[in-house]
Order: structure tokens, then sequence, then C-alpha cells
């Protein structure tokens, strides 16, 4: 086994190096919509909406970029890059967000 302590240089290097990777990959996500802000707090919910969330899988980025809550017929903007609502799910909603209650926005 190598026994061998990281110098001053190396470990602020590497420290550089992972912050600047995850800036990165942070940058590239929003250019791709594949962020949004986070809504995740459901300290205002009952129990049961916050089960109801859970059961439907509930997620701030959709894993389907054709799918998310910006082009379900239930979700309800707020603005752009906040959390909005939605029809049928309790609590803050991403636009970038999925359920599998998704249905596509009824256009009229
Ligand atoms: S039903 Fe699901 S996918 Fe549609 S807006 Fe609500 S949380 Fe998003």
């Amino acid at each position: 086994m190598t026994d061998k302590k990281m110098s001053r240089r190396e470990l602020l290097g590497t420290t550089l190096f992972f912050g600047a990777a995850a800036s990165l990959g942070s940058s590239f996500l929003q250019a791709c919509g594949g962020s949004g802000p986070t809504c995740t707090d459901t300290a205002g919910l009952s129990q049961g909406d916050v089960a109801t969330r859970t059961a439907n899988l509930y997620v701030d980025v959709s894993t389907d970029a054709s799918k998310n809550c910006a082009n379900c017929n239930f979700f309800r903007s707020s603005g752009d890059n906040v959390c909005g609502g939605c029809q049928v799910i309790k609590g803050p909603i991403s636009p970038a967000g999925n359920c599998r209650l998704w249905a596509a926005k009824i256009r009229t």
C-alpha cells in the first residue's frame, strides 16, 4: 500500500479542478434546460399530500426532456425559473420537474 501525502500545491490543484468541474457541470445542465429551481420544500404540506407527491414519483428534474412539468397540462406557472404549482400534486413544483401523472398540455 502506498502512503503518499498530498502537497499543498497538489491539494490546491485538486480542489480547483473539482470546483471548476462542478461549476461547468451546473452550467451545462442549465444550458440544456436540464435544471430548474429547487422546489422540494414540503414543510407546509400534510402527510397525505407528501405521500401523494412521493407515490407519484415527483422529481425536480425530469429524466425525459420531452416530458416536464412546464409542458404538462396540470402545471400552473408562477413565472420563469421559479417554482409553480400543480393541480394534482400539492407543494412547490419545478417547471423542469416530472411525475408519473404527466399529461401533455392541451392547447386551446
Ligand atoms: S402532474 Fe406531475 S408532471 Fe404534471 S405538473 Fe404536476 S407534478 Fe408536474
